[in-house]
Protein backbone atom coordinates (compact mmCIF):
# COMPACT_ATOMS: atom_id res chain seq x y z
CA UNK A 1 0.00 0.00 0.00
CA UNK A 2 1.44 3.18 -0.91
CA UNK A 3 2.33 5.85 2.35
CA UNK A 4 -0.10 8.53 0.85
CA UNK A 5 -3.39 8.81 -0.86
CA UNK A 6 -2.21 12.67 -1.98
CA UNK A 7 0.55 14.08 -1.98
CA UNK A 8 0.25 18.00 -2.68
CA UNK A 9 3.60 19.97 -3.68
CA UNK A 10 3.76 23.27 -2.37
CA UNK A 11 1.47 24.72 0.67
CA UNK A 12 0.21 27.96 -0.91
CA UNK A 13 -3.35 28.64 -0.67
CA UNK A 14 -4.28 26.45 -3.69
CA UNK A 15 -2.20 23.40 -2.17
CA UNK A 16 -3.59 23.81 1.00
CA UNK A 17 -6.97 23.97 0.35
CA UNK A 18 -6.18 20.54 -1.68
CA UNK A 19 -4.81 19.52 0.82
CA UNK A 20 -7.07 20.21 3.42
CA UNK A 21 -10.26 18.72 1.11
CA UNK A 22 -8.28 15.56 0.28
CA UNK A 23 -7.84 15.13 4.13
CA UNK A 24 -11.97 15.96 4.81
CA UNK A 25 -12.73 13.82 2.56
CA UNK A 26 -10.50 10.87 4.57
CA UNK A 27 -7.40 10.56 2.57
CA UNK A 28 -4.02 10.00 3.69
CA UNK A 29 -2.27 13.06 3.08
CA UNK A 30 1.22 14.81 3.08
CA UNK A 31 1.92 18.11 2.23
CA UNK A 32 5.48 19.42 1.29
CA UNK A 33 6.70 22.90 1.06
CA UNK A 34 10.22 24.24 0.69
CA UNK A 35 10.07 27.62 2.57
CA UNK A 36 6.69 28.93 4.74
CA UNK A 37 3.77 27.38 5.04
CA UNK A 38 0.78 29.52 3.08
CA UNK A 39 3.31 30.76 0.29
CA UNK A 40 3.30 33.65 -1.76
CA UNK A 41 0.03 34.68 -0.58
CA UNK A 42 0.04 34.63 3.02
CA UNK A 43 3.93 35.58 3.50
CA UNK A 44 5.03 37.70 0.53
CA UNK A 45 1.56 38.85 -1.53
CA UNK A 46 -2.34 39.37 -0.40
CA UNK A 47 -1.79 39.64 3.57
CA UNK A 48 1.34 41.42 3.80
CA UNK A 49 0.11 44.17 0.92
CA UNK A 50 -2.84 44.45 2.46
CA UNK A 51 -1.55 45.49 5.83
CA UNK A 52 0.93 47.73 4.56
CA UNK A 53 -2.04 49.13 2.83
CA UNK A 54 -4.89 49.23 6.00
CA UNK A 55 -1.73 51.81 7.64
CA UNK A 56 -1.24 53.49 4.53
CA UNK A 57 -4.58 54.17 4.03
CA UNK A 58 -5.35 55.64 7.58
CA UNK A 59 -2.39 57.59 7.37
CA UNK A 60 -4.05 58.92 4.72
CA UNK A 61 -7.32 59.86 6.38
CA UNK A 62 -5.19 61.08 9.51
CA UNK A 63 -3.93 63.53 7.48
CA UNK A 64 -7.16 64.86 5.51
CA UNK A 65 -8.57 64.83 9.16
CA UNK A 66 -9.46 68.36 8.63
CA UNK A 67 -12.30 67.49 6.23
CA UNK A 68 -13.91 65.82 8.41
CA UNK A 69 -13.70 68.70 11.19
CA UNK A 70 -11.10 66.75 13.11
CA UNK A 71 -7.63 67.96 14.29
CA UNK A 72 -4.22 65.40 13.84
CA UNK A 73 -1.18 67.03 14.05
CA UNK A 74 1.74 65.63 11.91
CA UNK A 75 0.90 62.04 11.66
CA UNK A 76 3.53 59.91 9.30
CA UNK A 77 4.75 56.63 8.93
CA UNK A 78 6.96 54.86 10.98
CA UNK A 79 8.43 52.14 8.61
CA UNK A 80 10.27 49.22 11.22
CA UNK A 81 6.81 49.72 13.15
CA UNK A 82 4.54 48.87 9.95
CA UNK A 83 7.07 45.94 9.48
CA UNK A 84 6.90 44.58 12.91
CA UNK A 85 2.54 44.70 12.92
CA UNK A 86 2.91 43.38 9.37
CA UNK A 87 4.77 40.55 10.21
CA UNK A 88 2.52 39.43 13.26
CA UNK A 89 -0.20 39.42 10.74
CA UNK A 90 2.14 36.93 8.66
CA UNK A 91 2.89 34.82 11.69
CA UNK A 92 -0.71 34.97 13.48
CA UNK A 93 -2.14 34.10 10.23
CA UNK A 94 0.57 31.18 8.82
CA UNK A 95 0.05 29.70 12.78
CA UNK A 96 -3.31 29.68 11.85
CA UNK A 97 -3.08 26.99 8.50
CA UNK A 98 -0.05 25.61 10.59
CA UNK A 99 -3.17 24.61 12.98
CA UNK A 100 -5.56 23.26 10.43
CA UNK A 101 -3.31 21.05 8.71
CA UNK A 102 -2.58 19.71 12.24
CA UNK A 103 -6.17 19.46 12.92
CA UNK A 104 -6.74 17.56 9.20
CA UNK A 105 -4.14 15.11 10.08
CA UNK A 106 -1.77 16.27 7.35
CA UNK A 107 2.05 15.57 7.15
CA UNK A 108 3.57 18.29 6.83
CA UNK A 109 7.24 18.18 5.26
CA UNK A 110 9.33 20.97 4.94
CA UNK A 111 11.65 20.16 2.36
CA UNK A 112 12.02 20.09 -1.73
CA UNK A 113 9.98 17.92 -3.19
CA UNK A 114 10.42 16.53 -7.18
CA UNK A 115 8.50 14.03 -8.67
CA UNK A 116 10.57 10.65 -9.24
CA UNK A 117 7.37 8.70 -10.73
CA UNK A 118 4.02 8.77 -11.22
CA UNK A 119 3.45 7.23 -8.03
CA UNK A 120 6.51 8.73 -6.49
CA UNK A 121 7.69 12.04 -4.56
CA UNK A 122 11.21 12.40 -3.90
CA UNK A 123 11.70 15.35 -0.86
CA UNK A 124 15.14 17.01 0.11
CA UNK A 125 14.83 17.67 3.63
CA UNK A 126 17.54 19.26 6.13
CA UNK A 127 17.66 15.57 7.78
CA UNK A 128 18.53 13.60 3.88
CA UNK A 129 15.88 12.38 1.24
CA UNK A 130 13.15 10.87 1.82
CA UNK A 131 10.76 9.19 -0.79
CA UNK A 132 6.74 9.24 -0.88
CA UNK A 133 4.84 6.38 -2.51
CA UNK A 134 1.26 7.94 -3.56
CA UNK A 135 -1.79 6.99 -5.64
CA UNK A 136 -1.74 10.54 -6.69
CA UNK A 137 -0.10 13.89 -6.76
CA UNK A 138 -1.29 17.63 -7.07
CA UNK A 139 1.31 19.88 -7.88
CA UNK A 140 0.72 23.23 -6.47
CA UNK A 141 4.08 24.90 -6.93
CA UNK A 142 3.12 28.84 -7.43
CA UNK A 143 5.04 31.78 -8.64
CA UNK A 144 8.14 33.65 -8.26
CA UNK A 145 8.77 37.63 -9.23
CA UNK A 146 9.70 37.71 -12.78
CA UNK A 147 13.17 38.87 -13.56
CA UNK A 148 14.14 41.13 -16.60
CA UNK A 149 17.45 40.51 -18.06
CA UNK A 150 17.94 44.26 -18.46
CA UNK A 151 16.80 45.24 -14.91
CA UNK A 152 18.09 42.25 -13.04
CA UNK A 153 17.27 42.53 -9.12
CA UNK A 154 20.02 43.40 -6.89
CA UNK A 155 17.97 43.11 -3.94
CA UNK A 156 19.53 46.58 -2.56
CA UNK A 157 18.31 49.10 -4.69
CA UNK A 158 16.41 47.01 -7.96
CA UNK A 159 13.97 45.03 -5.87
CA UNK A 160 11.17 43.15 -6.16
CA UNK A 161 7.70 42.88 -4.87
CA UNK A 162 8.90 40.49 -1.89
CA UNK A 163 11.61 42.61 -1.37
CA UNK A 164 10.04 45.49 -0.86
CA UNK A 165 7.99 43.88 1.84
CA UNK A 166 10.55 44.23 4.07
CA UNK A 167 12.37 47.44 3.85
CA UNK A 168 12.60 49.39 7.30
CA UNK A 169 12.92 52.60 5.64
CA UNK A 170 10.96 54.42 4.11
CA UNK A 171 12.15 55.43 0.78
CA UNK A 172 11.54 58.88 0.25
CA UNK A 173 11.46 58.08 -3.53
CA UNK A 174 10.51 54.34 -5.42
CA UNK A 175 10.09 53.64 -9.16
CA UNK A 176 7.92 51.19 -10.09
CA UNK A 177 8.40 49.72 -13.39
CA UNK A 178 5.52 47.87 -14.48
CA UNK A 179 2.00 49.63 -14.44
CA UNK A 180 0.08 46.39 -13.55
CA UNK A 181 -1.95 45.44 -10.27
CA UNK A 182 0.83 44.48 -8.02
CA UNK A 183 2.99 47.60 -9.54
CA UNK A 184 -0.19 49.67 -8.96
CA UNK A 185 -1.04 48.21 -5.13
CA UNK A 186 2.69 49.51 -4.48
CA UNK A 187 2.25 52.56 -5.30
CA UNK A 188 -0.71 53.12 -3.35
CA UNK A 189 1.07 51.75 -0.56
CA UNK A 190 3.97 53.83 -0.49
CA UNK A 191 2.68 57.24 -1.97
CA UNK A 192 0.44 56.45 0.91
CA UNK A 193 3.00 56.27 3.52
CA UNK A 194 4.81 59.65 1.85
CA UNK A 195 7.53 58.25 -0.96
CA UNK A 196 7.68 60.22 -4.10
CA UNK A 197 6.49 57.65 -6.66
CA UNK A 198 6.99 57.54 -9.88
CA UNK A 199 5.13 54.69 -11.77
CA UNK A 200 6.86 53.92 -15.92
CA UNK A 201 4.39 51.67 -18.09
CA UNK A 202 4.71 50.26 -21.31
CA UNK A 203 1.14 50.15 -22.41
CA UNK A 204 -1.02 53.68 -22.54
CA UNK A 205 -2.90 53.34 -19.59
CA UNK A 206 -2.72 51.56 -15.76
CA UNK A 207 -3.80 48.41 -14.84
CA UNK A 208 -4.06 46.89 -18.75
CA UNK A 209 -6.55 44.94 -19.22
CA UNK A 210 -9.13 47.13 -17.37
CA UNK A 211 -11.39 49.20 -19.28
CA UNK A 212 -10.01 52.76 -20.27
CA UNK A 213 -12.84 54.27 -17.73
CA UNK A 214 -11.39 52.49 -14.83
CA UNK A 215 -8.06 53.07 -15.85
CA UNK A 216 -8.72 56.94 -16.18
CA UNK A 217 -10.32 56.96 -12.38
CA UNK A 218 -7.02 55.12 -11.32
CA UNK A 219 -4.98 57.40 -13.07
CA UNK A 220 -6.49 60.43 -11.83
CA UNK A 221 -6.63 59.39 -8.20
CA UNK A 222 -2.85 58.93 -8.55
CA UNK A 223 -2.00 62.27 -10.10
CA UNK A 224 -4.21 63.72 -7.09
CA UNK A 225 -1.77 62.23 -4.70
CA UNK A 226 1.02 63.35 -6.61
CA UNK A 227 2.40 59.91 -8.01
CA UNK A 228 3.95 61.21 -11.82
CA UNK A 229 2.73 58.37 -14.79
CA UNK A 230 4.41 57.95 -17.38
CA UNK A 231 2.80 55.71 -19.89
CA UNK A 232 3.50 54.14 -23.03
CA UNK A 233 7.17 54.52 -21.46
CA UNK A 234 10.13 52.03 -21.51
CA UNK A 235 12.80 51.59 -19.21
CA UNK A 236 15.55 51.19 -21.73
CA UNK A 237 18.20 51.08 -18.81
CA UNK A 238 19.33 51.52 -15.33
CA UNK A 239 22.39 53.04 -13.70
CA UNK A 240 22.95 52.35 -10.00
CA UNK A 241 25.50 54.56 -8.28
CA UNK A 242 25.74 55.35 -4.52
CA UNK A 243 22.85 53.21 -3.45
CA UNK A 244 20.68 55.28 -5.95
CA UNK A 245 19.38 53.95 -9.37
CA UNK A 246 18.81 56.58 -12.22
CA UNK A 247 16.60 55.37 -15.37
CA UNK A 248 16.60 56.24 -18.76
CA UNK A 249 13.62 55.76 -20.06
CA UNK A 250 12.24 55.40 -23.85
CA UNK A 251 10.96 59.48 -23.95
CA UNK A 252 14.60 60.40 -22.80
CA UNK A 253 13.71 61.37 -19.70
CA UNK A 254 15.32 60.42 -16.97
CA UNK A 255 14.19 59.38 -13.13
CA UNK A 256 16.11 58.85 -10.10
CA UNK A 257 14.70 56.99 -7.06
CA UNK A 258 16.14 55.47 -4.00
CA UNK A 259 14.15 52.45 -4.78
CA UNK A 260 13.05 50.61 -7.82
CA UNK A 261 10.46 48.06 -7.93
CA UNK A 262 10.38 45.89 -11.03
CA UNK A 263 6.76 44.05 -11.33
CA UNK A 264 6.42 42.83 -14.84
CA UNK A 265 4.73 39.71 -13.82
CA UNK A 266 4.89 36.22 -12.75
CA UNK A 267 7.77 33.25 -13.44
CA UNK A 268 5.39 29.75 -12.84
CA UNK A 269 7.34 27.26 -10.68
CA UNK A 270 6.93 24.21 -13.22
CA UNK A 271 10.90 23.67 -13.57
CA UNK A 272 12.50 21.64 -11.48
CA UNK A 273 9.84 19.53 -10.10
CA UNK A 274 10.40 16.54 -12.45
CA UNK A 275 7.92 17.01 -14.92
CA UNK A 276 10.18 16.03 -18.00
CA UNK A 277 10.72 12.60 -15.98
CA UNK A 278 7.26 11.39 -16.44
CA UNK A 279 6.66 13.78 -19.93
CA UNK A 280 4.08 16.24 -18.25
CA UNK A 281 2.97 19.31 -20.85
CA UNK A 282 3.76 22.42 -20.28
CA UNK A 283 3.00 25.37 -22.27
CA UNK A 284 5.46 28.63 -21.71
CA UNK A 285 5.88 27.50 -18.64
CA UNK A 286 2.28 26.54 -17.48
CA UNK A 287 1.32 23.33 -16.54
CA UNK A 288 -1.37 22.72 -19.02
CA UNK A 289 -4.74 20.87 -17.31
CA UNK A 290 -8.21 19.54 -18.58
CA UNK A 291 -11.28 20.95 -17.07
CA UNK A 292 -10.85 18.48 -13.91
CA UNK A 293 -7.42 20.14 -13.29
CA UNK A 294 -5.27 16.59 -14.29
CA UNK A 295 -2.34 16.81 -16.49
CA UNK A 296 -1.83 14.70 -19.55
CA UNK A 297 -0.56 12.14 -16.68
CA UNK A 298 -3.51 10.32 -15.11
CA UNK A 299 -3.21 11.08 -11.44
CA UNK A 300 -0.95 14.27 -11.74
CA UNK A 301 -3.05 17.21 -10.90
CA UNK A 302 -1.94 20.62 -11.07
CA UNK A 303 -3.50 23.83 -9.27
CA UNK A 304 -3.16 27.26 -8.58
CA UNK A 305 -0.75 30.01 -10.14
CA UNK A 306 1.50 26.92 -11.48
CA UNK A 307 -1.36 26.02 -14.01
CA UNK A 308 -1.52 30.24 -15.45
CA UNK A 309 -4.50 32.19 -15.96
CA UNK A 310 -5.61 34.24 -12.90
CA UNK A 311 -2.95 33.96 -10.40
CA UNK A 312 -5.48 34.62 -8.00
CA UNK A 313 -5.54 32.98 -4.46
CA UNK A 314 -8.95 32.36 -4.28
CA UNK A 315 -9.11 30.92 -7.86
CA UNK A 316 -6.03 28.90 -6.26
CA UNK A 317 -8.61 27.55 -3.26
CA UNK A 318 -11.33 26.41 -5.50
CA UNK A 319 -8.67 24.41 -7.99
CA UNK A 320 -7.56 23.25 -5.16
CA UNK A 321 -10.34 21.79 -3.23
CA UNK A 322 -11.73 20.64 -6.83
CA UNK A 323 -8.49 18.37 -8.28
CA UNK A 324 -8.51 16.96 -4.56
CA UNK A 325 -12.01 16.00 -4.25
CA UNK A 326 -10.95 14.60 -8.40
CA UNK A 327 -8.20 12.89 -7.07
CA UNK A 328 -9.71 11.41 -4.03
CA UNK A 329 -12.84 10.50 -6.02
CA UNK A 330 -13.05 7.28 -8.40
CA UNK A 331 -12.25 9.49 -11.19
CA UNK A 332 -12.02 12.63 -12.25
CA UNK A 333 -15.49 14.48 -12.16
CA UNK A 334 -15.96 17.83 -10.95
CA UNK A 335 -14.84 20.40 -13.18
CA UNK A 336 -13.77 23.94 -12.89
CA UNK A 337 -16.11 27.03 -13.97
CA UNK A 338 -14.36 30.15 -14.50
CA UNK A 339 -17.43 32.34 -15.50
CA UNK A 340 -17.41 34.22 -12.05
CA UNK A 341 -14.36 34.77 -10.77
CA UNK A 342 -13.86 38.25 -9.15
CA UNK A 343 -10.73 40.50 -8.82
CA UNK A 344 -9.71 42.63 -6.68
CA UNK A 345 -7.06 45.41 -7.19
CA UNK A 346 -6.29 47.50 -3.87
CA UNK A 347 -5.54 50.90 -5.34
CA UNK A 348 -7.19 54.12 -3.89
CA UNK A 349 -10.30 53.96 -5.09
CA UNK A 350 -10.09 49.98 -5.25
CA UNK A 351 -11.14 47.76 -8.51
CA UNK A 352 -12.93 44.92 -8.97
CA UNK A 353 -14.43 43.07 -11.55
CA UNK A 354 -16.63 39.94 -11.78
CA UNK A 355 -17.92 38.08 -15.51
CA UNK A 356 -17.77 39.73 -18.33
CA UNK A 357 -17.01 43.15 -19.49
CA UNK A 358 -18.90 45.20 -22.21
CA UNK A 359 -16.16 44.14 -24.66
CA UNK A 360 -15.73 41.08 -23.66
CA UNK A 361 -19.33 40.03 -24.21
CA UNK A 362 -19.52 41.76 -27.62
CA UNK A 363 -16.45 39.53 -28.51
CA UNK A 364 -18.11 36.55 -27.21
CA UNK A 365 -21.24 37.27 -29.93
CA UNK A 366 -23.69 38.92 -26.82
CA UNK A 367 -25.68 41.90 -27.58
CA UNK A 368 -25.54 43.77 -24.07
CA UNK A 369 -26.97 46.67 -22.48
CA UNK A 370 -25.15 48.58 -19.68
CA UNK A 371 -25.97 50.39 -16.48
CA UNK A 372 -24.22 52.56 -14.57
CA UNK A 373 -24.06 54.66 -11.19
CA UNK A 374 -21.41 57.10 -9.52
CA UNK A 375 -20.54 56.42 -6.13
CA UNK A 376 -20.86 60.74 -6.06
CA UNK A 377 -24.64 60.25 -6.34
CA UNK A 378 -23.98 57.42 -2.95
CA UNK A 379 -25.17 58.81 0.24
CA UNK A 380 -22.35 56.69 2.11
CA UNK A 381 -19.02 57.56 -0.26
CA UNK A 382 -20.70 61.18 -0.01
CA UNK A 383 -20.25 61.22 3.77
CA UNK A 384 -16.90 59.34 3.60
CA UNK A 385 -15.25 61.55 1.00
CA UNK A 386 -14.87 58.88 -1.53
CA UNK A 387 -16.96 60.13 -4.39
CA UNK A 388 -14.60 58.55 -7.12
CA UNK A 389 -16.04 55.99 -9.57
CA UNK A 390 -18.83 54.11 -9.97
CA UNK A 391 -20.72 50.54 -10.81
CA UNK A 392 -20.82 49.28 -13.87
CA UNK A 393 -23.74 46.31 -14.58
CA UNK A 394 -23.27 43.98 -18.33
CA UNK A 395 -26.25 42.11 -19.25
CA UNK A 396 -27.60 40.28 -21.83
CA UNK A 397 -30.09 42.72 -23.98
CA UNK A 398 -32.34 39.95 -24.36
CA UNK A 399 -32.90 38.02 -21.12
CA UNK A 400 -31.65 40.39 -18.53
CA UNK A 401 -28.71 38.47 -17.58
CA UNK A 402 -26.55 39.86 -15.51
CA UNK A 403 -23.10 38.94 -17.47
CA UNK A 404 -20.55 41.16 -15.05
CA UNK A 405 -20.06 43.57 -13.28
CA UNK A 406 -17.27 46.21 -13.05
CA UNK A 407 -16.73 48.16 -9.93
CA UNK A 408 -14.32 51.70 -9.12
CA UNK A 409 -14.66 53.10 -5.58
CA UNK A 410 -14.69 52.62 -2.13
CA UNK A 411 -14.47 48.97 -0.93
CA UNK A 412 -14.84 47.74 -4.34
CA UNK A 413 -13.29 44.36 -3.31
CA UNK A 414 -15.93 43.40 -0.78
CA UNK A 415 -18.50 44.88 -2.76
CA UNK A 416 -18.02 42.97 -5.43
CA UNK A 417 -19.04 39.96 -3.80
CA UNK A 418 -22.65 40.05 -4.04
CA UNK A 419 -22.37 40.92 -8.10
CA UNK A 420 -20.09 37.49 -7.80
CA UNK A 421 -23.38 35.52 -6.78
CA UNK A 422 -25.35 37.27 -8.49
CA UNK A 423 -23.75 36.55 -11.67
CA UNK A 424 -23.07 32.92 -10.37
CA UNK A 425 -26.47 31.79 -9.77
CA UNK A 426 -27.56 33.56 -13.39
CA UNK A 427 -29.65 36.49 -11.69
CA UNK A 428 -31.28 38.84 -13.86
CA UNK A 429 -31.01 43.06 -13.52
CA UNK A 430 -34.89 42.89 -12.29
CA UNK A 431 -33.66 40.49 -9.13
CA UNK A 432 -30.82 42.79 -8.39
CA UNK A 433 -32.75 46.36 -9.54
CA UNK A 434 -35.67 44.71 -7.50
CA UNK A 435 -33.59 43.42 -4.04
CA UNK A 436 -33.85 46.03 -1.17
CA UNK A 437 -30.28 47.27 -0.34
CA UNK A 438 -29.85 48.80 3.11
CA UNK A 439 -29.74 52.67 3.15
CA UNK A 440 -27.12 54.31 3.64
CA UNK A 441 -24.74 51.66 2.26
CA UNK A 442 -22.28 51.14 -0.64
CA UNK A 443 -24.04 48.82 -1.53
CA UNK A 444 -26.73 51.01 -2.81
CA UNK A 445 -24.96 51.99 -6.14
CA UNK A 446 -25.29 47.85 -7.24
CA UNK A 447 -29.03 48.21 -7.01
CA UNK A 448 -29.38 51.80 -8.91
CA UNK A 449 -26.41 50.44 -11.68
CA UNK A 450 -28.78 47.59 -12.32
CA UNK A 451 -32.04 50.17 -12.35
CA UNK A 452 -29.62 52.20 -14.35
CA UNK A 453 -29.38 49.49 -17.11
CA UNK A 454 -33.34 48.92 -17.31
CA UNK A 455 -33.56 52.85 -17.88
CA UNK A 456 -35.11 53.65 -14.18
CA UNK A 457 -32.70 54.76 -11.82
CA UNK A 458 -34.04 56.24 -8.84
CA UNK A 459 -31.04 58.81 -8.10
CA UNK A 460 -29.86 59.83 -11.17
CA UNK A 461 -31.90 60.53 -14.11
CA UNK A 462 -31.86 57.74 -17.29
CA UNK A 463 -29.26 58.22 -19.78
CA UNK A 464 -31.62 56.10 -22.07
CA UNK A 465 -34.26 58.45 -22.19
C1 LIG B 1 2.51 41.36 -3.96
C2 LIG B 1 1.41 40.40 -4.26
C3 LIG B 1 0.12 40.69 -3.84
C4 LIG B 1 -0.92 39.81 -4.10
N1 LIG B 1 -2.17 40.11 -3.69
C5 LIG B 1 -3.19 39.28 -3.95
C6 LIG B 1 -4.50 39.57 -3.50
O1 LIG B 1 -4.75 40.59 -2.87
N2 LIG B 1 -5.48 38.68 -3.77
C7 LIG B 1 -5.24 37.54 -4.48
O2 LIG B 1 -6.17 36.76 -4.71
N3 LIG B 1 -4.00 37.24 -4.93
C8 LIG B 1 -2.98 38.07 -4.67
N4 LIG B 1 -1.71 37.75 -5.08
C9 LIG B 1 -1.51 36.50 -5.83
C10 LIG B 1 -1.47 35.29 -4.89
O3 LIG B 1 -0.48 35.51 -3.92
C11 LIG B 1 -1.20 34.04 -5.67
O4 LIG B 1 -2.17 33.91 -6.70
C12 LIG B 1 -1.27 32.81 -4.79
O5 LIG B 1 -0.34 32.88 -3.74
C13 LIG B 1 -1.00 31.55 -5.61
O6 LIG B 1 -1.16 30.45 -4.79
P1 LIG B 1 -0.46 29.06 -5.12
O7 LIG B 1 -0.85 28.15 -4.02
O8 LIG B 1 -0.76 28.67 -6.50
O9 LIG B 1 1.10 29.33 -5.09
P2 LIG B 1 2.08 30.07 -4.08
O10 LIG B 1 1.34 30.93 -3.13
O11 LIG B 1 3.12 30.67 -4.94
O12 LIG B 1 2.68 28.87 -3.23
C14 LIG B 1 3.48 27.90 -3.82
C15 LIG B 1 4.30 27.25 -2.73
O13 LIG B 1 4.97 26.14 -3.27
C16 LIG B 1 6.27 26.07 -2.70
N5 LIG B 1 7.11 25.28 -3.62
C17 LIG B 1 7.46 25.60 -4.89
N6 LIG B 1 8.21 24.61 -5.41
C18 LIG B 1 8.33 23.65 -4.46
C19 LIG B 1 8.97 22.38 -4.41
N7 LIG B 1 9.63 21.89 -5.44
N8 LIG B 1 8.88 21.68 -3.26
C20 LIG B 1 8.21 22.15 -2.19
N9 LIG B 1 7.58 23.34 -2.18
C21 LIG B 1 7.62 24.08 -3.31
C22 LIG B 1 6.69 27.52 -2.60
O14 LIG B 1 7.71 27.69 -1.63
C23 LIG B 1 5.38 28.18 -2.18
O15 LIG B 1 5.27 28.25 -0.77
C24 LIG B 1 -0.65 38.60 -4.81
C25 LIG B 1 0.64 38.29 -5.21
C26 LIG B 1 1.67 39.18 -4.93
C27 LIG B 1 3.06 38.83 -5.36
Amino acid sequence: MPDCDVVVIGSGPAGYAAAFRAAQLGGRVAMVERDTVGGVCLNRGCIPTKSLLEAAALLEQMQRADTFGLACDSPRADMAKLIERKNRHVAQLRGGVEQLAKGHGIDVIVGTAAIAARNKVRVETADGERTLTTRAIIIATGSEPQELAALPFDHDAVLSSTDLLELETLPASLLIVGGGYIGCEFATIFAGLGSKVTIVEMLGQLVPGQEARIAHTIQTSFKKRGVTLHLNTKVEKLDVAKGKATATLSSGEMVTADKVLVSVGRRLNSDGIGLETLGVKTDSGRIVVDEYLETNVSGIYAVGDVIGGWLLAHVGHHEGILAAENAIGSGATHTMDYRAVPAGIYTHPEIATVGLAQTQAKEAGRDVITGRFPFSATPKAVVADETAGFVQVVADAATRQLLGVQIVGPHATDLIAEAAVLVQMEARLDELGGTIHPHPTLSEALMEAALDALGRPLHTISRKK
